[in-house]
């Protein structure tokens, strides 16, 4: 691969040093913001987002520049700036299996800046905030860093780039709760308050931060978007392989030889990813299944290999690409045990705010603990199969107790034999008794 296919990681050295403003600057760094501020209206940039395609890579798949078009702009031009609006960005990245941000965090923040900036000016929101994992702090670092080097150079501050544009970044961390990352939870911890989601509609581009229409992004997400303006949207729509546009990290972690992160095509087989990339099993162990894009979505078999990492293709087959960040299960690894690990982070990251997901998730906790302890009954089976339709989509307040329950469903349908096993040792050894 040439390094322009490869745009998003041009600037990762593998001696994990991380690329200060003048390294940035000599691989055309800020290029694509000189060209918003100076060439385009704030609509033409969301416009050019919009048709490259680029989806939201924190798990959710919308269309970026179709966000930003929702946002309330008074249809007046050039673009109403009385109304404050702002530009979160969400790097409190939570999910287990899932470390793509912390990369591009840590090694290169000048692009995610540069991102920052040109969202802020598509949407003429002349406040930003990036909301941190509290734990990442190499990244509070080297973005503070960051940050005073785009100021001095005058990329963050008054007048962008002599442009009429202004723009103030601020950098919070997170207490660290895994809710902190949906983004109207996060805008509540954002204000001060308890991080609870909040009903929607409204949704946060009508009425985020402090009631003000509000862009929430991923990191990965924004990090596309200087490339995308300084190479032009055809450029980027040719780098997928499937449907979907433009490069991913992708992930994978387990038993394969080499663990790791990979900026590949959007639409990548799964099989080229685990084969190739991260090497295959590790000697002595097959691949049994693996949960495609992080801890919360549902588990695929080995005959799923040659699925492509598309937000539909994996849809297809019955799961999410979620972060692309795929999470190996190996046939010597109890797929029950791999479940309640998961369980018990969920449920002690649940918030509490609704019944469901409060008393659910520590329910299922008990099921699997007791299953896993010989004290399991066949009708639990039953209970933990109902669990995943009471927890599901549209029964709770949020996405969190649905994601939790995509590991079990998926478990259930796939690997019922492990379930049963457990419960079949103890009622053979309750009958000799
Ligand atoms: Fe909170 Fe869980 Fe309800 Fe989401 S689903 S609001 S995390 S209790």
């Amino acid at each position: 691969m040439e390094i322009m296919d490869k745009p998003l990681t041009k600037n990762i050295r593998p001696d994990r040093a991380f690329a200060t403003l003048a390294d940035y600057e000599s691989t055309s760094g800020y290029q694509g913001l000189r060209k918003a501020v100076t060439q385009l209206q704030p609509k033409e940039v969301q416009q050019w987002v919009k048709d490259s395609g680029l989806r939201g890579r924190g798990g959710g798949g919308f269309n970026t520049g179709l966000k930003w078009s929702l946002v309330p702009m008074e249809n007046t031009s050039p673009p109403d700036t009385a109304q404050t609006r702002y530009i979160v960005v969400n790097a409190d990245e939570m999910e287990p299996g899932t470390f793509k941000d912390r990369l591009l965090l840590e090694r290169d923040p000048h692009q995610l800046i540069e991102g920052i900036i040109i969202a802020a000016y598509a949407i003429q929101a002349n406040t930003a905030y990036i909301f941190l994992r509290g734990e990442y702090h190499l990244a509070a670092k080297r973005l503070t860093n960051a940050l005073l080097e785009a100021r001095t150079k005058g990329y963050v501050g008054q007048l962008i780039l002599n442009s009429g544009f202004s723009l103030e970044i601020h950098l919070h961390t997170s207490a660290g709760r895994y809710i902190c990352g949906e983004e109207s939870a996060l805008l509540n911890a954002l204000e001060g308050k308890r991080a609870t989601p909040r009903a929607k509609p409204p949704f946060p581009v009508v009425s985020g931060l402090w009631g003000k229409p509000t862009v929430v992004n991923n990191v990965e997400t924004l990090c596309n978007v200087p490339h995308i303006l300084q190479h032009g949207v055809e450029w980027y729509q040719s780098l997928g392989r499937g449907l979907d546009k433009g490069t991913k990290l992708f992930g994978a972690s387990g038993r394969v030889k080499y663990p790791g992160l990979w900026e590949l095509p959007m639409g990548t087989p799964i099989r080229e990813i685990i084969e190739e990339h991260a090497g295959g099993m590790q000697d002595g162990y097959k691949l049994r299944g693996f949960l495609p894009g992080g801890a919360s979505t549902d588990f695929l078999l080995p005959e799923h290999l040659d699925v492509l990492m598309d937000y539909d293709a994996v849809a297809k087959v019955g799961s999410r690409m979620g972060t692309g960040t795929i999470i190996v299960l190996d046939d010597k690894t109890c797929p029950v045990q791999m479940v309640l690990n998961l369980e018990e982070f969920f449920a002690q990251e649940s918030c509490g705010w609704c019944t469901p997901c409060r008393d659910g998730l520590p329910w299922t906790v008990t099921l699997l603990k007791d299953i896993i302890a010989g004290r399991g009954r066949m009708e639990d089976l039953d209970t933990l199969t109902g669990l995943t339709r009471l927890l599901g989509p549209g029964n709770t307040f949020c996405a969190l107790a649905p994601g939790a329950m995509e590991p079990l469903q998926s478990a259930l349908k796939y690997f019922r034999g492990d379930f049963e096993r457990y419960i079949v040792a103890n009622n053979v050894v309750m009958g000799q008794a």
